[in-house]
């Protein structure tokens, strides 16, 4: 059950933000509600908001090992990880390795063709919009974000990509794609920009490296069907689920 003592600052598609414990924090909860084209497609993914608060953890606390600043502070119980509040810079920024997604449709490329360089794309933030895609030149002219905000944004986002595409790779995962969100922490009249929101097989295409199959939501969005299953599979495969799922802890059957 959600805590009710806490205020509720927000309600978003996949998640409840609620006043965090101490002034400048905040409690993320993860619901099991899944969206899909700008929430056209609603739907129950039963147990993903335990997934992905887990997997968020992992990934955010691996990128922090690395020195990403993050808004990840711990988490708090199955469903809840305490973050630190920031002010969201309403930009999705989107880095893609493999065609995929939008990219198929708006230019007629093959989905699963790997790209020559890594192609980072703005979409501005606003469901009445649907998610505009914006360059650097909309974000800076119409003040969501300074040039020197947008260069600190691009290298982190770059770093992630490389350190994340890797991680991934190591348990045969390919990362096709994926969406980061930022927000900036003011310590004093010193600003820094962090990583937040979440990093989760919500917000990235994840294929398995060696049949391609798809371990993200594209599964829900496309009613492939399994989709809680695959992100048990990613959440197995990171090494982050304490007892490895109940249909591995049987061995191989004894043949008498
Ligand atoms: N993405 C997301 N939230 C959005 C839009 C996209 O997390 O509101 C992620 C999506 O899961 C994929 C990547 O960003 O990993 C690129 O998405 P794309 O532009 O292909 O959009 P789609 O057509 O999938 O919405």
């Amino acid at each position: 059950m959600m805590a009710r003592r806490r205020r509720q600052i927000f309600e978003g598609k996949a998640k409840v933000l609620f006043e965090g414990p101490e002034p400048g924090t905040i409690v993320q909860y993860f619901k099991d509600d899944a969206s899909a084209f700008n929430s056209k497609k609603k739907g129950i993914i039963t147990g993903k908001g335990v997934l992905n608060n887990r997997i968020s953890e992992y990934l955010m606390t691996c990128l922090g090992e690395i020195g990403i600043p993050t808004h990840f502070v711990r988490r708090l119980n199955m469903r809840e990880q305490l973050v630190r509040e920031v002010e969201i810079i309403p930009i999705q920024v989107v880095v893609r390795n493999v065609v995929a997604g939008s990219l198929v449709k708006r230019f007629g490329m093959t989905e699963g063709s790997p790209l020559p360089r890594c192609v980072v794309e703005y979409y501005y933030k606003s469901d009445e919009l649907d998610d505009p895609m914006v360059t650097e030149e909309h974000i800076t002219a119409f003040g969501w974000a300074s040039p020197q905000d947008m260069d600190e944004i691009m290298s982190l986002a770059l770093r992630i990509n490389d350190f994340l595409s890797g991680l991934f790779l190591g348990v045969g995962i390919r990362l096709v794609d994926f969406k980061l969100e930022f927000g900036r922490l003011w310590e004093g009249d010193q600003m820094r920009i962090m990583l937040a929101d979440e990093i989760s097989p919500d917000s990235c295409r994840l294929w398995d490296k060696k049949t391609n199959d798809k371990m993200d939501k594209d599964r829900f969005r496309g009613d492939m069907g399994k989709v809680e299953e695959a992100y048990q599979e990613v959440a197995r495969r990171l090494g982050i689920l304490p007892e490895s799922g109940p249909r591995d802890m049987q061995g191989p059957e004894v043949m008498q």
